[in-house]
């Protein structure tokens, strides 16, 4: 359920707002089509009503010929229905494509521009000095036997990978130490499905075709792989409504995540950093309107104390109006040091996306307040508030690949060896170190 109605009431801003996020959907069209949609119910609902009244007319006592007459113009009436009908869903079809391009409205806070006028919000610890020469995360996983990216390519193709040796210890330390971490502040684990149908795909604001789309579909079926735990998560309450009293919900999923990667030429892609295939613990909160301004700010803490705990430097970016995506409302991102690569390179980013996706999604909850919970004569207590859509969020507690990346580059050593840190070591089966075979 797009709301047209707050577009059509809100054209200006709407309209900036598009400016604003360098967007190219088509607000006229869009506008265009739903005032035609409006005028074509309206036509359909009064020849329902027509047919209708001649139905009734027919229930009576008539002479022939008027029943004659009536049975043809009920006719009529019906072929011209079935007509309008059907240039109303085309209509409708034509409105939900061009509105799904529309993105979100934006925070007010969030500075305007492209990628590089996004603001830091917090930056926390520095760069580790070095007093050897340093290797990326690829010659230390080669001389640490810990990936092979060559018989991936043979089996799967290029940015694919096997894990090995330690490294497959860390990961499931990585997951395992995330996942109870985030129970500890009240997150439920999922595991989830990872194939989707491509209409909740859509609903939570991915687009599963396109030359440029980022989603694998799997042919001859409606489905997609989950490019993000997000999507399945965001679909578990699906056309549904809430009670206000289970809100917030807060999950923790851990799925697998499959991008095409389209369009990502040029862009960082040595071994582990830009992959196809790659683990994540995501969490996904669903909340009521007026606390997901207070739950963007708790998901951002939350990652920032888990870079922290692993000793990472890192800085959070409140990303500009250009790089937000379409669900987002507002976004931060978390760019580790990658000392390695020379930069920083993104590990997380949490979205609040308001009801975007639970307008598309069908989530709601009834609002439960002592002002509109009142005694009538038909029940204690009624509830006379009508559903809202609750708002969503989703943050990246761990992706995995991006913290392999940063834990081997940030925590090398000169003889070769690479340090593991102190949280992940219990989940690790005690190692301590990482060291090349002798
Ligand atoms: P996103 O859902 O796009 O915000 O991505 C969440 C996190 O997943 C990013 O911050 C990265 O750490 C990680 N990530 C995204 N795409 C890839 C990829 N192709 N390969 C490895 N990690 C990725």
């Amino acid at each position: 359920a797009i709301d047209f109605k707050s577009i059509l009431e809100n054209k200006s801003a709407v309209a900036e707002n598009l400016k604003n996020r360098n967007s190219s959907a088509n607000l006229e069209l869009v506008i265009e089509l739903y005032e035609k949609l409006l005028a074509l119910q309206k036509e359909v609902e009064d020849l329902r009503y027509e047919r209708n009244t001649v139905a009734n007319k027919m229930k009576g006592k008539l002479e022939p010929t008027e029943r004659q007459r009536l049975i043809e113009e009920g006719k009529n009436l019906k072929e011209q229905l079935v007509t309008l009908e059907e240039d109303l869903m085309k209509l409708t079809d034509a409105l939900q494509q061009e509105a799904q391009c529309i993105p979100n409205m934006t925070h007010p806070d969030v500075p305007i521009g492209g990628e590089d006028d996004s603001a830091i919000r917090k930056t926390v610890g520095e760069p580790r000095e070095f007093t050897f020469a340093i290797k990326d995360h690829v010659q230390l996983g080669k001389e640490l036997d810990l990936f092979d990216f060559d018989a991936a390519a043979e089996v799967s193709g290029s940015k694919f990978y096997y894990l090995k040796n330690e490294a497959v210890l860390l990961e499931m330390a990585l997951i395992n130490w995330t996942l109870s971490e985030v129970m500890k502040r009240g997150f439920t684990p999922l595991t989830t499905p990872e194939i989707a149908r491509s209409l909740v795909v859509e609903k939570c604001g991915f687009q599963p075709r396109g030359d440029n789309t980022q989603v694998y579909s799997i042919e001859g079926s409606d489905q997609c792989l989950i490019g993000t735990a997000e999507i399945p998560v965001g679909g578990i309450h699906m056309d549904s409504i809430l009670a206000d009293s289970s809100l917030p919900i807060k999950y923790a999923a851990f799925s697998h995540c499959f991008r095409t990667e389209a369009g990502a030429a040029g862009a960082a892609t040595r071994g582990l950093y830009r992959v196809h295939q790659f683990s994540k613990v995501e969490m996904f909160i669903l909340c009521r309107p007026e606390e997901s301004n207070a739950y963007h700010q708790e998901l951002i803490e939350i990652e920032e104390a888990l870079f922290t705990k692993l000793g990472l430097h890192f800085k959070t970016l409140d990303m500009a109006t250009g790089d937000l995506g379409a669900p987002a409302y507002r976004k931060y991102d978390v760019e580790a040091w990658m000392p390695g690569l020379g930069r920083y390179g993104e590990i997380s980013s949490a979205s609040n996306c308001t009801d975007y996706q639970s307008r598309r999604l069908g989530i709601r909850y009834r609002p439960e307040s002592s002002a509109n919970t009142t005694s009538t004569k038909k029940g204690k207590g009624r509830n006379l508030t009508p559903p809202e859509f609750v708002h969503t969020l989703n943050a990246t507690a761990c992706a995995v690949p991006r913290m392999i990346v940063c834990l081997l580059e940030n925590y090398q050593q000169e003889d070769g060896s690479v340090v593991i840190p102190e949280p992940l070591r219990p989940f690790m089966g005690g190692i301590e170190v990482i060291t090349p075979n002798q």
